[in-house]
């Protein structure tokens, strides 16, 4: 069993770090936040008062942040304390550029690291059920599968270093962007009569059907594991799928790429967004349709 050295218990790293717990690994876990920290001390996890404390002795480092600046700042810490040998093993969702050089900083230093961002959500995080889409090389991606496992339904080699954000981002274009035409074509069928049963039978089992509308319909009572059907209350918030979109927007730019369906469903986020509905599932997006569409 190894000793890991968690940092980041929020939503994602709470859960994560217990599953770890629970499968035999000593956890020395870091938050910012005391509330956090006492929530990890209940599953088991032991809480460091530092990065540095945290990484101290680890045989690898996970971290669990909002973004790509708070992994940087962070292993400013977690190179100069980390010792020999320690994998570092990254799972937020940032940048492919931050990915990067978060790699490029840990191999100066003389250490294997790993992108490794997940989806499946809170669900999936507290089930130990997360998909881990990794970047890095063979052999530190043979190393962390252990470690991934009990976190994880699925761990994938998606490449060398940054690809692991490459493939989460991706993903989530083609999962917000189906989310907004599943929402827009629920809505056009309602005004126009058709009831959202009827275009449920059909789409579900026709050329329509996808994850957005066969696992998260974001109409309520269609289907049961949909989060409409809990008042919207996420699951993955409307706030994390902007974020996502302006990850593969910012990308696209910077790669000459034309996605001009990803631009325009970010644009729609960040106008739901702007309106409040950030805390709320992606999928509660249907409701902006509705206050978007002429009332005549
Ligand atoms: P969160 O805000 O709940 O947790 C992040 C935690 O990091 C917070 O508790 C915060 O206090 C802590 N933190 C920030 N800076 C820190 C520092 N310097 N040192 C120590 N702790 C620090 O966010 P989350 O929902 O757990 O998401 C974490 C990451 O996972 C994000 O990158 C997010 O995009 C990604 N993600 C989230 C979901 C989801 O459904 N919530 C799904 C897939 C991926």
């Amino acid at each position: 069993m190894a000793v890991i050295g968690f940092i980041g218990l929020g939503h994602m790293g709470g859960p994560m770090s217990a599953n770890l717990v629970k499968a035999g690994h000593v956890v020395q876990g870091f938050d910012l936040i005391p509330a956090a920290l006492e929530v990890a001390d209940r599953h088991g996890v032991i809480t460091a008062g530092s990065v540095t404390e945290a990484v101290s002795g680890a045989d690898a480092v996970i971290t669990m942040l909002p973004g790509g600046k708070q992994v940087l700042d962070c292993y400013d810490d977690v190179l100069a304390a980390a010792k020999p040998g320690t994998l570092l093993i990254d799972s937020s969702t940032v940048d492919v550029a931050d990915a990067r050089q978060a790699h490029e900083r840990a191999a100066e230093a003389g250490f294997g690291s790993l992108d490794a961002p997940v989806s499946g959500g809170t669900a999936g995080a507290e089930a130990g059920t997360l998909t881990f889409m990794v970047g890095g090389s063979e052999a530190d991606f043979q190393r962390a599968e252990p470690l991934l496992a009990p976190m994880a339904r699925k761990v994938i080699h998606c490449g060398g270093p940054g690809n692991g954000q490459v493939t989460k981002m991706c993903n989530n274009l083609i999962l917000g962007a189906s989310m907004i035409a599943v929402s827009e074509a629920f809505v056009l069928g309602e005004r126009l009569g058709l009831s959202h049963q009827a275009l449920y039978d059909v789409a579900s089992i026709s050329t329509g059907q996808c994850w957005a509308l066969t696992t998260n319909c974001p109409v309520p009572g269609l289907v049961e594991t949909s989060r409409a059907n809990h008042d919207y209350q996420p699951g993955f918030a409307a706030a994390l799928m902007l974020k996502d979109l302006k990850l593969a927007t910012s990308a696209a730019e910077q790669s000459g790429t034309d996605t001009a369906i990803g631009r325009l469903a970010a644009e729609l986020y960040q106008r739901f967004n702007d309106e409040g509905g950030g805390g709320f599932d992606f999928g509660a997006i249907i409701n902006s349709v509705r206050d978007h569409s002429d009332q005549r």
